[in-house]
């Protein structure tokens, strides 16, 4: 079976700038799979921005188009386990083989794959079957290759060889849009205030906009009472006040200071020792992956440096996580516990 959701697919995926380029680069796959040179296409992007349902929206296409290829959506997740079981029964070959048979293989969230050395190992042969067989590989992923960690490099490389598109935030045009097909889809009418109430307070991420109409819905009809603007403002402010603060830059900078025993002035200050370099490009680092801040402020926060010394400590922070074993130490350290 295809594991496919027929639910998700393009009719239903609003388009808009944030996923203009990942829907057609999606739609050119599901009409010629394994014929661009988008493979493997990779999808990445935030939570609940809708990789999972481009994912299936281009296998539910490939399957209308061509009834005859096998197509498979599986998880990042389910096919780990699914391989981890096999080497457990001593199946690993039939396991290998049922994905080189694939015409079309959709692998969702391979960031976890990270730090799964047996199953990368596994994935980039049976990788290496399907594309050199003109099979097509769709993955998606909350990062872009360059910023997954702990994935092998020979994987990584390959990850890279097709398209990586981008799913961003929906702008505000697009978020009505998404507001109005939902409310569409479920056959409910809603005053147009109301709508942009919600377009305008829950901006980045699609899952809770629907979420929102899924609760007023829920509450309206559970209390008999009208959408009001009331209604939407109590909803939106749960959804706000649950969605997880992002870390600020004083607090990577507290605890890069902390970590490398050394207080904060020292951290910002002017020195080129060596180890107070490294624990500044590190913040910095930290600050760019963790946050929605700018380089030039990150620069400007980090003890006034321009935005090119910003871009440079990531640079570096990427090469030495590379070729530093005691480096990469502190990156994950460092991870840790700015993540919690
Ligand atoms: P992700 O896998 O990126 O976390 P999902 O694919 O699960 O996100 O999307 C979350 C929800 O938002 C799903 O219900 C999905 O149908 C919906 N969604 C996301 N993007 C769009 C879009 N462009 N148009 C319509 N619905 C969308
Ligand atoms: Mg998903």
């Amino acid at each position: 079976e295809s594991q496919l959701n027929p639910n998700y697919n393009f009719t239903n995926f609003v388009e808009g700038d944030s996923n203009r380029l990942a829907r057609s680069a999606g739609m050119a796959v599901a009409n010629k799979p394994g014929g661009t040179s988008f493979n493997p296409l990779l999808i990445y992007g935030g939570v609940g921005l809708g990789k999972t349902h481009l994912g299936h929206a281009i296998g539910v296409e490939i399957k209308d188009k061509y009834p005859d290829k096998t197509v498979l959506y599986i998880s990042s997740e389910k096919f780990t386990q699914q391989f981890i079981d096999s080497v457990k029964s001593n199946t690993r070959n039939d396991f290998i083989h049922f994905y080189q048979m694939i015409d079309v293989l959709i692998i969702d969230d391979v960031q976890f794959l990270s730090g799964k050395t047996g199953t990368q190992d596994v994935f980039f042969h049976i990788f290496n079957h399907l594309h050199q067989n003109g099979k097509q590989v769709i993955l998606t992923s909350d990062k872009a290759p360059v910023d997954m960690q702990d994935i092998e490099q020979r994987l990584l490389s390959r990850f890279k060889w097709g398209l990586s598109a981008e799913l961003q935030a929906p702008d505000y045009e697009t978020r009505i849009s998404i507001l109005q097909n939902k409310l569409f889809r479920d056959g409910v009418e809603m005053p147009e205030e109301i709508v942009e109430y919600i377009a305008k307070n829950i901006k980045s991420n699609v899952r809770e906009l629907e979420g929102v109409i899924i609760s007023m819905i829920a509450q309206a009809s559970f209390n008999r009472k009208e959408f009001t603007l009331e209604l939407a403002k109590q909803i939106v402010d749960k959804f706000v006040k649950n969605t997880k603060k992002e870390v600020s830059i004083d607090f990577i900078q507290k605890e890069v200071s902390k970590y490398f025993d050394m207080d904060v002035a020292t951290l910002q200050s002017k020195t080129r020792k060596r180890h107070i370099v490294q624990a500044r490009q590190l913040a910095m680092f930290f600050a760019k992956r963790l946050t929605k801040t700018s380089l030039a402020s990150i620069g400007n926060q980090i003890g006034q440096r321009d935005h090119a010394t910003v871009l440079h400590a990531c640079k570096t922070v990427d090469n030495l996580t590379e070729t530093d074993k005691q480096f990469r130490k502190y990156v994950e350290d460092l991870r840790k516990k700015l993540t919690f």
